[in-house]
């Protein structure tokens, strides 16, 4: 065994052995993977290999694309049979629903190069003569699905990694970490301790217990998961070729060919977790006791619509675990605040996945970052909110929905309320219909009265339609107020604040009293986050971002503070909550509650003032594109604070709003925002971002990619439309596609309807040679809306509102 390597892998499941792979593709040949028992032995022996590049989130699905591309190359690499079955696959849908999550899953589909096709049928009934298409309206078609042989894939992986220079320690379990001085690891395993400068944990389903060897909690679950392979069926005998991939939604199961009998598997509403605290070290190539009972519901459903299921014999039942995070995504990426201590695991599909997440990752290790953003699979998602207690309740709830249906204005229950401010009662009264960003309630809108407070899932205009429509007509008209505790906030000071966020952010900094719009980049020159950052003494900032990329933000400040002594950073989470009051008459309402002079208090402006009898920082900003004030209090100040506003707002006619509200408002502005227009796929340039850049102020992260960018034409840009309803109820929400003579040219990032503008309104990135053309058209469940370009934004486009005395 070697005494020194640049990486230890942990772990030889799927994904330790793709990412063994991926680093030894990238060019890093010091590397080993250490495995406690022999490779496989995790969740990874007993899986029923199926793949498909069904996901909610665009780059996962791509990064599923990739996954299913690479095992031909690997198989050519490594000489190993991967037993590909490129079967293709259908998805069936039983009701009007279901097929319109299809079609918003085919219409990603479209920008992202895959290949899926609604069939009829008759066709659906030729590719599976075995189901009884009367229990159908629709079917989706894809032909990149398929399925694999486990235990070929990971040693296919194992393989190509040692032909690249890879080492496999077999037999050889970890049994601590220590982490040296200089930030590498001292790997101590059975057979000796391994120094290496990173440590990746692909422990599957212990990489739980290989984090608390470092002291990270990861919010990860093992489920028990159950699969039928039948006896030979004539039926199945008698076709002339391979069954194709099927999900049935209705039944909550997946059913593929297996020789001439059928696999089926279902994600059962009776699901069961598996060592909630501790995975028992000692689980080897087992199986866990098989419980019919538990999937007959979904058993009822199959028998319905495979008839001759019902007469098959069983083989065999597969009952084993494998892990989740509570939203059914990989974790991965550094684990803030330990150095060189990687993770890939809670990868729940690991052959529509593995692959990508080993190419991310060994991204991220390589240069520095994963390629693309990934934030949907990033470790940095969850922070020390998501408990053991919140993870295990989640992750049940997400396998219960594995296939449902996930609607774009749906907030799932379990585990909440979670983290409330002292206001959550007081908008409950309010009949507030509550979100949740990073495990956070918050007011999405407020029903009327008498109304319940419930949003109606849906892939068009809900119920809460009229009520945001008033709430914005407030704001615009009146003032209106809203809870911003959601959003993250950030303290740097110290005689360092200033030159460390000179470097850190590519705007130069405000005055005092004042605050900037400011994008961080990273080396690429791509967006790492957009940030009002408030200067209230000459060495003292606070800085607002997304609240969903807290961690996020965090991990990367906290690297570059390594050895910096003359700077202090402190995450405000729950030690700052804020309301934001906007509209024609917020200064009024304000005057009345400061003794501040807020004449002399302009756009941008930033200062400790006292709000009611709290002492306050006040931000003269509003994402609303209104005048607006941004209030920010202690939190034992919140409820009075709240209390003087509204008692105060009452003769202005102040009236509650929520997030939806809020998005419908910074649409008719034309704003972006994190996670949607501004990411980590984008440079400010082609974000519109490019105002907020400047490249010639002196040196910053990402400062020479950002002068290189400045000059030139990015290949996409963001643009915004006004689409036509067609008299209908559903506006684009995000990732439907943009089609210009007939090309998919781009797609939409978010849109919302815009309701004191009177437009269906969009942003989307398009290609940069038709971004000036005025008609575009872009597909809305399944049907084409003509859009037109909007050449600036329909509502203030001069911002002579926002900025106003
Ligand atoms: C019944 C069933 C059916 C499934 N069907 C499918 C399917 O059709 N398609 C699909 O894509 N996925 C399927 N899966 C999921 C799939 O199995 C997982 O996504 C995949 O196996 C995860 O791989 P992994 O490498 O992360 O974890 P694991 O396979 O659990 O690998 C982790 C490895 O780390 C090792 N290890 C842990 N701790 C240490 C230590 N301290 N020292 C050394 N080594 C250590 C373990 O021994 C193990 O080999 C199924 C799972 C089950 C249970």
């Amino acid at each position: 065994m070697k005494s020194h390597v640049q990486v230890a892998v942990i772990g030889g499941g799927v994904v330790g052995c793709s990412v063994l792979y991926h680093l030894t593709k990238l060019g890093w040949k010091d590397v080993c993977l250490i495995e406690r028992s022999e490779l496989t032995a995790g969740s990874t022996w007993h899986a029923a290999g199926g793949m498909h590049t069904l996901n909610s989130d665009p780059n996962v699905a791509k990064l599923q694309n990739y996954t299913i591309n690479l095992y031909k190359e690997l198989e050519e690499i490594s000489g190993q049979s991967c037993g590909i079955h490129m079967s293709g696959g259908i998805m069936v849908a039983d009701t009007p629903e279901r097929l319109e999550f299809l079609k918003t899953a085919h219409a990603k589909g479209k920008y992202l190069g895959l290949e899926s096709e609604f069939i009829d049928m008759d066709e659906v009934k030729k590719l599976h003569p075995l189901l009884d298409t009367s229990h159908f309206c629709g079917a989706l078609y894809d032909p990149l699905e398929g399925h694999v042989d486990p235990s070929g894939v990971t040693h296919a992986y194992a393989k190509a990694a040692r032909i690249g220079g890879a080492k496999i320690y077999r037999q050889c379990p970890v049994v601590d970490l220590k982490q040296t001085p200089e930030g590498h690891w001292e790997v101590i395993t059975e057979k000796g301790t391994i120094h290496a400068e990173h440590v990746v944990n692909c422990g599957g389903l212990w990489a739980r217990e290989v984090g608390r060897m470092v002291g990270l909690e990861l919010p990860i679950l093992a489920m028990e998961h159950q699969y039928l392979i039948t006896d030979t069926m004539p039926e199945v005998q008698a076709l002339d070729k391979e069954l194709p991939h099927c999900i049935d939604f209705a039944g909550e199961m997946y059913m593929r060919q297996e020789g001439q009998g059928l696999v089926m598997g279902t994600y059962e509403q009776a699901c069961v977790a598996w060592s909630e605290r501790q995975t028992p070290w000692h689980f080897g190539h087992e199986l866990l006791n098989p419980d019919l009972e538990r999937i007959s519901p979904s058993l009822e459903v199959a028998f319905a619509h495979v008839p001759a299921l019902a007469e098959a014999g069983i083989k065999q039942t597969i009952n084993g675990p494998f892990t989740f995070a509570p939203d059914g995504n990989p974790l991965v990426g550094p684990v803030r605040g330990l150095k060189n201590f990687w993770v890939a695991c809670g990868v729940m599909a690991g052959f529509s996945q593995g692959g990508g997440v080993g190419l991310a990752l060994s991204n991220w290790m390589v240069h520095g970052d994963p390629g693309s953003d990934i934030f949907a699979m990033d470790v940095a998602r969850y922070g020390d909110w998501a408990t053991m207690a919140y993870t295990n309740t989640k992750v049940k709830e997400n396998y219960q929905r594995r296939f449902r249906i996930s609607y774009p204005n749906e907030e799932l229950p379990a585990a909440r309320p979670h983290r409330t401010t002292a206001i959550y009662d007081l908008l409950k009264e309010k009949n507030a219909v509550f979100g949740t960003s990073y495990g956070l309630e918050h007011a999405l809108w407020f029903a009327a009265e008498g109304q319940t407070p419930e949003e109606i899932p849906s892939f068009r205009r809900s119920n809460a339609f009229e009520q945001v429509a008033a709430e914005c007509q407030a704001v615009r008209n009146q003032v209106g107020l809203l809870e911003i505790s959601n959003f993250a906030k950030y303290r740097i000071s110290g005689s360092g604040a200033a030159a460390w966020l000179d470097n850190l952010l590519a705007n130069t900094l405000p005055a005092t009293g004042k605050m900037v719009l400011a994008p961080m980049l990273n080396r690429a020159g791509k967006l790492l986050g957009d940030f009002t950052v408030a200067r209230l003494k000459d060495n003292e900032f606070y800085i607002f971002g997304s609240g969903t990329a807290e961690e996020f933000h965090m991990r990367w400040f906290e690297q570059r503070l390594e050895g910096v002594t003359d700077v202090q950073l402190e995450c405000l989470r729950s030690r700052l909550t804020g309301l934001s009051i906007a509209g024609p008459h917020a200064k009024a309402l304000l005057t009345k509650l400061t003794h501040h002079d807020l004449d002399d208090f302009s756009f941008m402006s930033f200062a400790s003032i006292d709000v009611g009898h709290a002492p306050a920082l006040v931000g003269r900003i509003s994402f609303t594109g209104e005048q607006g004030y941004e209030i920010w209090v202690e939190p034992d100040y919140l409820r009075a604070v709240y209390m003087s506003l509204t008692e105060a707002g009452a003769e202005f006619g102040l009236r509650l709003f929520g997030a939806r509200a809020l998005d419908s408002l910074r649409h008719e502005k034309g704003f972006g925002g994190w996670t949607r227009e501004f990411t980590p796929d984008y440079q400010p340039y082609q974000a519109g971002m490019g105002r907020f850049v400047k490249p010639a102020k002196g040196e910053f992260i990402g400062q020479a990619a950002a002068a290189e960018n400045a000059g030139q034409q990015a290949d996409k840009v963001l643009i915004q439309l006004a689409i036509d309803d067609l008299g209908g109820d559903a506006d684009a929400v995000a990732d439907e596609p943009v089609f210009f003579n007939d090309q998919v040219v781009g797609w939409v990032t978010s849109g919302a309807y815009g309701h004191c503008v009177q437009m269906s309104l969009a942003q989307a990135y398009v290609d940069s040679s038709v971004a000036t053309e005025d008609n575009f058209t872009v597909e809305i469940l399944g049907n084409m809306h003509p859009a037109s370009r909007l050449a600036e934004p329909p509502y203030d486009p001069s911002g002579s509102k926002m900025r106003g005395a």
